[in-house]
C-alpha cells in the first residue's frame, strides 16, 4: 500500500502507514510490513522500534516463518489514542470513542434535532462535553450522515431524510471542537469500517448492503471506497423496481426502498391484514418496534414469514444480484438493523439472488453480520484511522492534521485541545 503515487514516502508518514496497516489487517511480521509498504526491512525495523518505544505497537509471541527463522508479529496497542465517531440521525447522535484497533471504549446517545436552526451548535456542544471526558489523545472525529456529502474534507451535507440542507457540518464542528473532522455518507463510513476492521482484511472488491429504514450499498473496488462523482454512489435503494409502486421519501414511485425499506414492509404487512400489529405502537422508534413485532408473528406463522419477509428478501436478492452482475465483487456483506430478521429474509433472498446472478458468479458468498447501533458510529470513527493510509489525498488537510496528531500521540506528548 503506497502512500504517494510516485512511491516516494516522506518518513513522517511511515509510522502512520504501519499503524494503519496493523489496524486494517491485524498483526503482521516486519517482513510482511516491509513487503506491503514497499520499503526495506531495515526501515521497518527502525520505525517499529520507535513505535514500540512510544507504546503504540507491541511484539506478540514468536511464530514460525516461511524461511524457517522464527518471527514475532507486531500488533497495535489499541489504547494508545482514541478515535471518535458520530452517527447523525433525525433525533439523536450515536457517539463512540474507540481505540486504534476498533475496540469501543465508550458509547453514548445524545439528543439531536436536525430540523432545529441551531442543530450544529447543539451537536458541537454535546460532542465537546463528551470529548472533554476522554483522557487519551483524540486523533480526530468522524461523522456519518444519511445523505450525500460533497467530500470528507469539507463535509457539506444534504440529507432530505433527516432535514439537513446544504449543512456545513465539517466547518461548524471543526471550528467548535478544534479537532480534525471528517464527514461522510453513513453507509460509506460503515464501508470504511469494513475495510479497516472487517472483510477488507480478506477481500479488496466487495459490496456492503444495509437493510433497515432505508436500503443502502457501499462499494469497495480494489481496496478503495467508490464515492461517485458527487459523493452519492451506492444508492441501490433508489433503483426502480416496479412500474406503479408507492413513493419513497425522495419521491420515486416503486423504487427498492419504497418496497422493502421499513415503511414499505409495514405497508405490505397492512395489505396482509396485519394492520393492528403494525399500528399498535406509540413508541419513539415505532418503525423498528413494528418490524420486530411482525418478525415475532412471522416466526409463528409461515404464511406471514413467506408473504412479508420472504417477499422482501426476494426483491432484495434480485437487486443485489443486479449489482453483483454490474460490479463483479468477490463477496457481499449484509448488515443494518434489518439483519436482526435475516433468518426470515434469507429464504427469499437466496432463491432470487442465485437465480438472477450470471452463471459465472452464481457461487459468490455473502456474509451477514450481527448488528448493533454503535456499528454506524464505529464506521464514522474508522474514517479517522483510515486517513493514515489515504493514498489519494481524499481527506486533504484534515487527513494531514490527523497524521500530525498521530505522531504527537505516538511521542507521548499531550496537546491542549484548542477551542475556537
Ligand atoms: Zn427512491
Amino acid at each position: 500500500m503506497s502512500v504517494t503515487q510516485s512511491g516516494a514516502r516522506p518518513s513522517d508518514l511511515l509510522p502512520a502507514s504501519i499503524l494503519g496497516l496493523l489496524g486494517s489487517r491485524g498483526p503482521m511480521t516486519r517482513a510482511e510490513l516491509a513487503a506491503a509498504l514497499r520499503v526495506s526491512a531495515a526501515t521497518i525495523t527502525q520505525a517499529s522500534k520507535d513505535l514500540m518505544a512510544r507504546g503504540m505497537v507491541l511484539e506478540l509471541g514468536q511464530i514460525a516463518s516461511a524461511g524457517g527463522r522464527p518471527a514475532r508479529p507486531l500488533s497495535l496497542v489499541g489504547s494508545s489514542g482514541r478515535i471518535v465517531g458520530v452517527k447523525v440521525t433525525a433525533t439523536h447522535l450515536a457517539v463512540v470513542a474507540a481505540g486504534l484497533d476498533g475496540t469501543v471504549w465508550q458509547a453514548e446517545s445524545v439528543p439531536f434535532e436536525a430540523a432545529r436552526p441551531d442543530a450544529l451548535d447543539q451537536a458541537a456542544r454535546s460532542l465537546g462535553a463528551i470529548l472533554d471526558g476522554i483522557d487519551q489523545p483524540v486523533l480526530g472525529v468522524g461523522v456519518g450522515i444519511p445523505g450525500a456529502v460533497d467530500s470528507l474534507e469539507s463535509g457539506v451535507a444534504d440529507s432530505p431524510t433527516i432535514g439537513l440542507h446544504n449543512a456545513q457540518v465539517g466547518a461548524a464542528l471543526r471550528q467548535r471542537l478544534g479537532l480534525p473532522v471528517l464527514v461522510e455518507n453513513d453507509v460509506n463510513a460503515l464501508t470504511v469500517a469494513e475495510q479497516v476492521y472487517g472483510v477488507g482484511r480478506t477481500y479488496s472488491t466487495y459490496l456492503v448492503i444495509t437493510i433497515g429504514r432505508g436500503i443502502g450499498c457501499g462499494i469497495v473496488i480494489d481496496g478503495q471506497v467508490y464515492r461517485g462523482a458527487g459523493g452519492g454512489a451506492g444508492e441501490i435503494g433508489h433503483i426502480p423496481m416496479v412500474e406503479d409502486g408507492a413513493d419513497c421519501p425522495l419521491g420515486h414511485a416503486g423504487c427498492l426502498e419504497s418496497l422493502i425499506g421499513s415503511s414499505g414492509l409495514m405497508r405490505q404487512a397492512r395489505q396482509l391484514g396485519l394492520g393492528q400489529v403494525v399500528d399498535g405502537s406509540a413508541s419513539f422508534d415505532r418503525e423498528r418496534e413494528a418490524i420486530r413485532r411482525l418478525a415475532e408473528v412471522a416466526r409463528r406463522d409461515p404464511a406471514v414469514a413467506e408473504g412479508l419477509f420472504g417477499w422482501a428478501g426476494g426483491w432484495l436478492g434480485g437487486a443485489v444480484a443486479g449489482a453483483v452482475n454490474l460490479l463483479n465483487p468477490e463477496v457481499v456483506v449484509v448488515l443494518g438493523e434489518g439483519s436482526e430478521q435475516w433468518d426470515l429474509w434469507q429464504p427469499g433472498f437466496e432463491a432470487a439472488f442465485r437465480a438472477k446472478l450470471m452463471a459465472s458468479r452464481r457461487s459468490i458468498p455473502y456474509l451477514v453480520e450481527a448488528w448493533d447501533e454503535d456499528k454506524w458510529a464505529l464506521g464514522a470513527a474508522a474514517l479517522v484511522i483510515a486517513t493514515s493510509f489515504d493514498r489519494d489525498g481524499a481527506t486533504g488537510y484534515q487527513g494531514e492534521l490527523v497524521r500530525e496528531r498521530l505522531s504527537h500521540a505516538a511521542s507521548g506528548r499531550r496537546r491542549p485541545q484548542a477551542r475556537v
